[in-house]
């Protein structure tokens, strides 16, 4: 493997008039205006079948941007042998070789294809394009790109130790023994990218179910990976009902592993099936997963107020609050909230919410229906409960896209549902403690959920951030001292959460490329 180095993708600023933004345009006036049919890949070849379904513009679901078909559990079937069949040509393929042309799929990306990349995760998922920058065009091509170079810094323990006599001892990385399954969400499309892709670097097979609202912007990365050479049937898109897929994958005796990102009742799911075929796999299936999240912003009252204001109102609404980082819990000091209240108030009504297309939007509408609902059925309840108050927003309109307003309630009781609960939407809830109690708070972040995904502690007083930062250590698996719960950078801060938010595997970071590895040691005695 040649030695290269790696930098994190820098962001484009698409000023009127300049060239990315010209190409944007263009690419946003393409894919609104069409249908694209996007069909189950297997093998290179297109399936179709009568389960006919559909991916809306969020933000004005009447338009259809992509046609897709569910697959059949004997079409997973299929999805899944094809896997196996294509990686024994796959694996054998020298690995320095792989990640040339991840590291050349990357360069595309970032160039020849990032309006077409960043477009479609505009219309499909209603990020706006600030959003979708940091989305489709940077973090894609910086999983590939660090996972390239960390997979290459891995290799290096090969040989691991050298004797001067006759003995070597090597370490070795194969493939996993059987296919890896990737189930990947609509928030990011790099996340989907690097759950279907980033195992194949390692020589796997993968069969892949994107989510049925991101199916759009997910089915351009399997075009750039198949013009570019990569090999049929090492990857297949396989859109499907979830329970089919589940069952078709985990009643496999060739699972290898689950890459999944998603919901904890769908990944509880998972576990369960796997254990209950345990009998029949060939092997110990990996389960790797990246769940919720109730994520916090905790204010101390050396706080300084207006970053607090701008990077909480940042983290809970940027998105429409989809992030799984997404701040929606708030502790704030008596004495700082008046100001924090205010604050947040302001800028709330300064936020500009409409289509994807208007450059000007800070938001857009959230998902689909249920994630609407859902919304819609919290802000009810806040309305509605004895611990609760909304104080500002609050309305939610469907009538053209699933627009929900950015919404600050406040509430009494750090139990109440609105504070426990993930509600994935742009819902953020505080509760105001009194200052006096501000140690006893910090064990209370720790008890209020069951999740530990990210969070964020602001303090200007240092002897309280280390306080902070020890007590909290198991709150949350991403950490962040003055700056909000959101926004990690691959390679700089390597994402992923404990407990109930997922099995912590740190996707963009060093390790990351081990789960996707079988190590051999091997002493060599002559
Ligand atoms: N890594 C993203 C962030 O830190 C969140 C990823 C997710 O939503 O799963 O904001």
């Amino acid at each position: 493997i040649r030695d290269f180095k790696v930098e994190n993708e820098p962001l484009l600023s698409y000023l009127p008039g300049s060239k990315e933004r010209q190409e944007l345009e263009a690419a946003l006036k393409t894919h609104a205006a069409q249908t694209e049919e996007c069909p189950i890949i297997i093998g290179g070849k297109e399936y179709r079948t009568d389960d006919v379904r559909y991916q809306v513009m969020p933000h004005d679901h009447q338009k259809k941007v992509a046609k897709f078909y569910h697959a059949t559990p004997e079409l997973v079937k299929k999805a899944i042998a094809t896997s196996m069949e294509a990686k024994k040509e796959w694996e054998r393929v020298p690995i320095g070789d792989r990640m040339e042309l991840f590291l050349k799929v990357s360069d595309q990306m970032a160039n020849e294809h990032r309006a077409q990349l960043n477009a479609t995760t505009m219309l499909g998922q209603a990020k706006t394009i600030i959003q979708a920058e940091i989305d489709a065009a940077a973090e894609l091509v910086d999983f590939y790109r660090f996972n390239c170079y960390f997979g290459k810094e891995l290799l290096k323990y090969q040989p691991i130790s050298e004797s001067p006599d006759t003995t070597l001892n090597l370490m070795r990385y194969r493939s996993l023994e059987g296919f890896v399954a990737s189930i990947s969400p609509f928030n990011f499309t790099a996340i989907a990218g690097n759950l279907a892709y980033t195992p194949a670097i390692m020589g796997n097979g993968v069969v892949w179910k994107p989510s049925d609202t991101a199916v759009l912007s997910n089915y351009q990365i399997l075009k750039i990976f198949r013009d570019a050479g990569f090999p049929d049937g090492v990857v297949n898109f396989v859109p499907a009902d979830g329970p089919v897929f589940g069952k078709a994958v985990t009643g496999s005796r060739d699972l290898a592993a689950i890459n999944f990102t998603g919901s904890v009742p769908t990944f509880q799911w998972l576990w369960k099936a796997v254990g209950q075929n345990l009998s029949q796999y060939t092997g110990f299936p990996k389960l790797i997963g990246e769940c919720g999240g109730k994520n916090y912003h905790f204010v101390h009252p050396s706080a300084e107020v207006e970053s607090v204001v701008s990077s909480s109102i940042r983290s809970a609404f940027e998105y429409q609050g989809q992030k799984c980082s997404a701040c929606s819990r708030m502790y704030v000091p008596e004495s700082l909230w008046p100001q924090v209240k205010e604050g947040l108030l302001e800028t709330r009504k300064s936020l500009k919410m409409g289509s994807v297309t208007d450059f000007d939007s800070f938001m857009s509408a959230v998902i689909d229906r249920n994630s609407f609902d859902r919304c819609h059925s919290y802000i009810e309840h806040a309305k509605a409960g004895p611990n609760t108050t909304v104080l500002g927003g609050g309305k939610c309109d469907d009538s053209v896209g699933f627009f929900v307003e950015p919404t600050i309630v406040q509430t009494t009781s750090t139990k109440d549902k609105i504070f426990a609960e993930e509600i994935f939407g742009p819902i953020l809830t505080a509760y105001v403690y009194k200052d006096t109690d501000v140690k006893s708070m910090l064990q209370t972040v720790m008890e209020d959920t069951p999740y530990a995904l990210t969070g964020a502690v602001y303090s200007q007083d240092e002897t309280f951030a280390k306080e902070a930062t020890e007590t909290l250590k198991g709150s949350a698996g991403n950490f962040y001292m003055n700056d909000k719960s959101t926004g990690s950078v691959v390679g700089q801060q390597p994402f992923g959460g404990a407990k109930l938010s997922g099995t912590n595997d740190k996707a963009g970071g060093p390790h990351y490329m081990l789960k996707w590895a079988s190590p051999q040691s091997v002493k060599q005695t002559f």
